[in-house]
């Protein structure tokens, strides 16, 4: 059967920039803290209390936009929102309506769709609301009023909610990369809010949306679109009409459920907000806020693949994470053996770190450098290697005393290989005279034994060449 509808989604996506500073304020912007011990008159909006844009929070959003492939508007400026809500202590939120910072991006996803950014702007954020619904009472944080955020709007490009989920983690990986947001969804970095609409397949006119609000990790984004998805094709195939409206996502229930009929600009009293200047670009401001974008993700891969030999893959494994990406840098800057320090590294570092929310890799890159050259030198063996790292991970220490007080370190004692090889020689006439009759695979049990016996004490190379010896004068 044909799909008898198409999904159209945009997103508008909250990002909190990670500067030390608010957007208009000197305050501390990071998270957490007492409550109200991150604020003062200008972010709580006493009368007469003036804010100074945080120049910081502009390059932010002004690289996070070069790197999306927007254009910056040479001139850009604020407007005031007025709504009235108690997590808003000014009764007006400081954002941009008709002259954003950033216009005009894109950002392609995998399934080759590219999604279109109609515009990126810097606004401030608001307070949190505690609700005790036990003792029926209500508290106002605004530890998070005023710290700056940007907005990313895109246009209804996106397809389906798998291609929702892939835009809002790509755009939060990317963010990562930029170091201008943390992207920690569980902490509210970022949120989404998602518009959803169906139109009859192929057409290309667009239905009536409906707006999810703040949903806060790529699951129930997800699981958001796909109950929106159902329900509007139920009203359509009933005869209905879908309401234009702002509705909330249920996690417990999986569905959603209408907030308030849909607002719009108008309701907001916009107007140009009087106590910030505007701001003009050079084109020496854009140029240099352009130099100053680090690589990103598929830069990294590229990289990664075609400089220093990596399989596509790997490199993608590598890069999924900025921290474990930043790991492997380091690492290769101080021993550039591209290849045996991604073996490693995917093997025994990525996985002990995978399951954890730490961000953090316990090890210090030179240490993990000092190992793999230890393995590629034959000073441990490449099992002894991945003890070492294991050990590090659960009691730390360095590689070396490691490898020496746990007996890894491989001399090569010829003595030993001769002694322990002629004997192994002795004992089995029967598979020498195996060999001597075709049978060469009995080398590989020569190898075997002989690698058990002799560990510590030489490396498989100086056994294999020694046993090559032997063979070669039956
Ligand atoms: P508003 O002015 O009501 O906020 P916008 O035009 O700014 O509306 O769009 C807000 C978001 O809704 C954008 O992300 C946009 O892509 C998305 N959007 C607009 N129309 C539709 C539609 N018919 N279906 C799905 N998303 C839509
Ligand atoms: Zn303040
Ligand atoms: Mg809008």
């Amino acid at each position: 059967m044909c799909k008898k509808y198409d999904t159209v989604i945009g997103l508008e996506i909250h990002a909190e920039l990670s500067t030390k500073t608010k957007a208009f304020c000197t305050c501390d912007a990071s998270f957490g803290g007492d409550p109200n011990t991150h604020i003062c008159p200008v972010c709580t909006g006493q009368p007469g209390a003036l804010p100074v844009i945080n120049h910081a929070a502009v390059e932010y959003a002004m690289r996070a936009g070069l790197a999306l492939n927007c254009d910056i508007n040479r001139y850009t400026r604020f407007d005031r929102k007025n709504y009235f809500y108690p997590d808003l202590p000014k009764a007006y939120q400081i954002s941009q309506l008709d002259l954003p910072l950033c216009i005009n991006g894109s950002l392609e996803l995998s399934t080759g769709t590219v999604v279109r950014i109609h515009q990126i702007h810097l606004e401030e954020d608001a307070g949190k609301m505690v609700h005790d619904d036990y003792h029926g009472e209500s508290w106002a944080d605004y530890n998070r009023c005023s710290v700056p955020l940007i907005e990313i709007v895109t246009e209804p490009d996106i397809k389906s909610s798998e291609e929702a989920a892939e835009f809002v983690s790509k755009i939060a990986l990317y963010l990562k990369y930029l170091n201008v947001c943390d992207a920690k969804m569980q902490e509210g970095s970022i949120r989404a809010d998602v518009n959803v609409s169906l139109k009859p397949a192929g057409s290309s006119v667009l239905g009536d949306r409906a707006e999810i609000k703040n949903l806060n990790s790529f699951r129930s984004i997800q699981r958001a679109i796909e109950s929106e998805i159902a329900r509007q094709t139920e009203i359509l195939e009933g005869g209905g009409k879908v309401v234009q409206e702002t509705r909330r996502f249920d996690d417990a229930t999986g569905t959603t459920s209408s907030l308030r009929s849909k607002e719009n600009a108008n309701d907001y009293r916009y107007f140009p907000e009087p106590d910030i200047l505007a701001i003009t670009f050079t084109e020496e401001d854009i140029e240099k806020a352009k130099s100053e974008i680090p690589l990103l993700p598929h830069q990294r891969v590229e990289r990664y693949t075609k400089e220093y030999g990596l399989t596509d893959e790997d490199a993608r494994v590598i890069t999924l994470e900025k921290y474990l990406s930043d790991f492997y840098d380091r690492t290769v800057e101080i021993y550039p053996q591209y290849k045996n320090v991604a073996n490693l590294f995917l093997t025994e570092i990525m996985r002990r770190v995978k399951d954890t929310d730490s961000e953090e890799v316990p090890i210090s890159p030179k240490d993990f450098a000092k190992v793999v050259q230890m393995a590629d030198k034959n000073t441990v063996n490449r099992n002894d290697a991945k003890s070492i790292i294991r050990i590090m991970f659960e009691e730390g220490g360095d590689p070396e005393e490691i490898a020496k007080a746990n007996g890894f370190i491989v001399v090569e004692d010829t003595a030993a290989i001769a002694e322990v090889i002629d004997k192994l020689f002795a004992e089995r006439p029967d598979l020498i005279e195996d060999y001597k009759n075709g049978k060469t695979n009995v080398f590989g049990f020569f190898m075997g034994q002989a690698n058990r016996a002799l560990t510590g004490k030489a490396t498989p190379m100086s056994i294999k060449a020694y046993l090559e010896k032997k063979f070669s004068e039956l």
